[in-house]
């Protein structure tokens, strides 16, 4: 009985972390992983196709920004 109760506050406590750490992430500007732009209003980042990131919903202005690596 003890046990199971440990068990259980452990995992509360676990899930109650997790939670906590995904609120930070939240609030935390995400960077567009191509251009490095910071997340904004004006500059909406979405998920990328190949799932590297996330990247520019405006993707014309993403590449302007971009350094010519290439
Ligand atoms: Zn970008």
């Amino acid at each position: 009985m003890t046990n199971d109760a440990d068990g259980k506050s452990a995992r509360e406590k676990a899930k109650a972390i997790a939670e906590q750490r995904r609120a930070e992430r939240r609030q935390r500007k995400r960077l567009c992983v191509l251009c490095g732009a910071e997340e904004s209003d004006k500059n909406p980042l979405g998920a990328h196709p190949e799932g590297i990131g996330p990247v520019c919903r405006d993707e014309a202005g993403c590449q302007s920004r971009r350094p010519a690596a290439r």
